[in-house]
């Protein structure tokens, strides 16, 4: 056990400012340090998960759906021959069920599967175990249980010990299922190579009569890993938090220079850890954004732009690198578009979303406790967990005295949906509304900020500190995209890619008071985020592979390469409006849009204003206010030509993703309460 060993190398002592323009002068070249002692290090304690040493059952995601399919074969076997259908009906799959997504090992009753596991150190058993009703099993009698049992053996021929034993009942429901989670402690195995035995049966019903109707019954993610006491970090790889605070323009909180007293828990996590005050997203809108934050892609490169694509599985995200490294990762989301639909989960131990159809008023608290279940049960493990709410998306809701903490009292709005002031769809996107709503509708925002600030970054706060978990852990607060209000025409977000929009937080704590106050001017991008994590855990960020680049030399030095970026907004994203592209480079960022079609023109009422070309120094002017085109022609058409070129591309990658399937109902509800899906 040792201390973080940011801290052992004495980093960020005293505070100190880190400027774009005046570059400052660092001190310690600790980066070669740290690289030196990562290659010292010796491999980390492996976590086992058992489905590993299976087959996968099947490639599609399992769900209440579509159980019985995977069965078919077997049935029709069973039912035509008296002998034991030679048919695979073991190995693991990913299931998903009402908002989990988890590996599993498949377990219909009866069923026994074995793992050989070599008990180096002392050891922890932590899994969990579950059953649904299907909709075809009518059948089945009532008092129908089944057992889930967990043994043990030292010696292949020695009689296996019981640890664990669960009676489950079937619920009576269609489609609802049970689900339970248990730890066994292997330290008096320590040192043994055992074989741990889980095993399921059907107890109550004469097992010949139900042989046709496989009871959907799995093991939820059986691993053992070496657990640590709270608070220490072993091999030098703290845990990490990553929350994304959806909607989240970064000129809205007090750390960022924001007037209102909207975020003083992550202001105080600012003061005394790193904040990047020019981060930057890549799309007006959660689903690819999220995605390249995740991935560290581009847009053009994870190719997940529309509702009907879905992240290609060899394509790993920042969860797989950290699974890969020993680290036991979570997700608690509050869906939407931040669903295993679209490939999130991918990577991920156990992946939680939303999947009620409105927007909570209260998601910030719900998703913390969500998130607090996770941590509680975890918190002596190596975690990455990550954590994401729609707290401060439209519509404007906050629960009071958030709600109307910042309202004036000419403000007629105690709440506010832009659906209802926009209209289904947005036709009004582009009208201006009196100044007296502008400033109602900032102020119900702002109200939604602060309630996030208390009820999912303090409590959070709180807890790591409650949990001794403040002296591990990375925190990392970040967002997608931000919110127009009429800063350049328009409302939301997911139409336009001006500051308002693609300015987003960025502030990492270090555990205890390390990286102090350290504000880094530098443009960053969202992309750069997982290679930051991964060197923070120590992993090394495959830099050939990602569009991002660690952020981790730019906490002592400035960045050795111009500064370059890009944002996307696909054709049609939102309705009726053009495909949108920005380009970054050195200081200057420049914006192409498509022209708005005839039907465009005719929808939108009163029609936008046609800015087909903008050119701005979005240092000097971050409020994008003088648009330089016409004064710096030749760098305007130089952008111009680049964004041609990747316009051609994003074309592309756009068709492979033009043809909407169904949307489930559910998630289309959420996605229209989102103000996503007319
Ligand atoms: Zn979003």
């Amino acid at each position: 056990m040792e201390v973080y060993q940011l801290k052992r190398l004495g980093l960020f002592k005293g505070r100190r400012k880190i400027g774009f323009f005046p570059l400052a002068e660092i001190g310690l070249v600790w980066l070669s340090m740290l690289l030196t002692l990562v290659a010292c290090q010796s491999e980390s304690p492996p976590v086992f998960r058992f489905w590993d040493q299976l087959k996968p059952h099947t490639s599609r995601i399992v769900s209440e759906e579509n159980w019985r399919d995977l069965y078919q074969d077997y049935i029709k076997k069973e039912k035509n021959s008296s002998k034991h259908a030679q048919v695979e009906r073991e190995g693991w799959a990913t299931f998903y069920l009402k908002g989990k997504t988890f590996e599993a090992v498949l377990a219909p009753p009866n069923s026994v599967s074995e793992f050989e596991v070599k008990l180096g150190r002392k050891y922890v058993f932590d899994f969990g175990f579950g059953l649904f009703r299907d909709t075809w099993m009518t059948n089945l009698s009532n008092n129908l249980r089944i057992k889930f049992s967990v043994s043990i053996k030292t010696e292949p021929s020695s009689e296996p010990k019981e640890l664990f034993s669960q009676l489950v009942e079937l619920p009576r429901e269609p489609t609802a299922h049970q689900i339970f989670f248990h730890r066994l402690n292997l330290a008096a195995y320590q040192g043994k190579r055992v074989t741990i035995i889980l095993a399921t049966e059907k107890v109550g019903q004469d097992k010949d009569k139900a042989i046709h109707e496989l009871i959907p019954a799995f093991w939820i993610n059986p691993l053992v890993y070496s657990p640590r006491k709270p608070g220490t970090v072993t091999e030098g790889r703290p845990n990490i938090i990553l929350v994304s605070i959806d909607t989240l323009r970064a000129d809205h909180l007090g750390c960022y220079g924001y007037s209102r007293p909207t975020s003083p828990t992550m202001d105080n996590l600012a003061a005394h850890g790193l904040i990047f005050t020019r981060a930057f997203s890549h799309a007006p809108y959660t689903l690819a954004s999220h995605m390249s934050l995740l991935t560290g892609f581009y847009p053009g490169r994870h190719r997940v732009l529309y509702l009907n694509q879905c992240l290609d599985s060899s394509i790993p995200t920042v969860a797989s690198y950290l699974k890969e490294a020993g680290y036991i990762c979570g997700a608690v989301t509050d869906g939407g578009q931040v669903s295993h639909r679209f490939g999130f989960a991918q990577g991920f131990d156990f992946f939680e979303e939303e999947v009620w159809g409105n927007i909570r008023w209260d998601s910030a608290e719900y998703i913390f406790e969500r998130s607090a279940v996770w941590l509680r049960r975890h918190r002596d493990a190596r975690f990455f967990l990550f954590i994401h709410t729609y707290q401060p998306h439209n519509p404007y809701h906050a629960p009071e005295p958030w709600g109307s903490l910042f309202l004036q009292k000419n403000q007629p709005l105690k709440k506010a949906s832009l659906q209802e002031i926009l209209g289904e769809g947005y036709p009004h996107l582009f009208q201006r509304l009196s100044e007296t709503i502008r400033q109602n509708l900032i102020a119900l925002y702002d109200g939604e900020i602060r309630y996030t600030d208390e009820k999912l970054m303090a409590q959070l706060v709180h807890l790591l500190q409650e949990l001794k978990l403040d002296r591990s852990t990375v925190l990392v607060i970040t967002s997608d995209h931000g919110e127009e209000f009429f800063d350049h025409s328009s409302w939301g977000h997911g139409h336009q890619l001006y500051n308002e929009i693609l300015h987003v937080p960025l502030i990492i704590k270090f555990p205890g008071d390390q990286a102090q106050g350290r504000q880094i001017d530098y443009p960053v991008r969202l992309v750069d985020v997982l290679p930051t994590l991964l060197e923070i855990a120590q992993v090394e960020p495959p830099l050939d592979k990602i569009d991002g680049r660690s952020l981790v030399a730019l906490f002592h030095s400035p960045p050795e390469e111009e500064f370059s970026s890009v944002a996307y907004l696909p054709d049609e994203f939102a309705a009726f409006v053009p495909r949108s592209i920005a380009l970054f480079k050195g200081e200057m960022k420049f914006i192409w849009r498509a022209p708005f079609s005839p039907e465009a023109r005719e929808f939108f009422q009163p029609p936008p204003q046609e800015v087909r070309l903008a050119l701005f120094n979005f240092c000097q002017d971050p409020a994008e206010k003088r648009n330089l085109a016409t004064e710096r022609v030749s760098l305007a058409r130089e952008f111009f030509h680049q964004a041609e070129k990747l316009l051609e591309k994003m074309v592309q990658v756009e068709k492979a993703g033009r043809s909407r399937e169904e949307l489930n109902k559910a998630l289309k509800e959420r996605l229209r309460a989102l103000g996503y899906v007319k």
